[in-house]
């Protein structure tokens, strides 16, 4: 959280800003942070900061399969891991376990 505490930091003070007033995050449904405990420490390592106050706006994006039979990207539906075209069992994608910046809202 602290890189990126600092690199939201940075960006609005080149950008001028006397203050931070939200931050919109993408974060894959698979990394293990949970939006409470993501918030909670996010108010304290914000303290007399830029971003003090800040909302933090968490979007999740959906983990895919791909399938290597007929191609195809999907996303599982429930625990049902199974290709929708062929019902092979798909790949795990790699992805689903980012945290990105999407923007920020300053005030200056
Ligand atoms: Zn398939």
């Amino acid at each position: 959280m602290s890189y990126l505490l600092e690199a939201v930091t940075s960006t609005a003070a080149d950008l001028g800003a006397n203050k931070i007033l939200a931050i919109n995050l993408v974060v894959g449904e698979r990394t293990s942070l949970v939006d409470d405990a993501m918030t909670f420490c996010w108010d304290m390592l914000a303290h007399d900061t830029l971003a003090e106050g800040a909302t933090l706006n968490i979007r999740r994006t959906r983990m895919t399969f791909h399938c290597a039979g007929c191609a195809t990207d999907y996303p599982p539906e429930g625990a049902n891991f199974d290709c929708p075209s062929c019902q092979a069992i798909g790949q795990m994608n790699d992805d689903g376990n980012e945290l990105l910046i999407e923007s920020i809202e300053i005030r200056s």
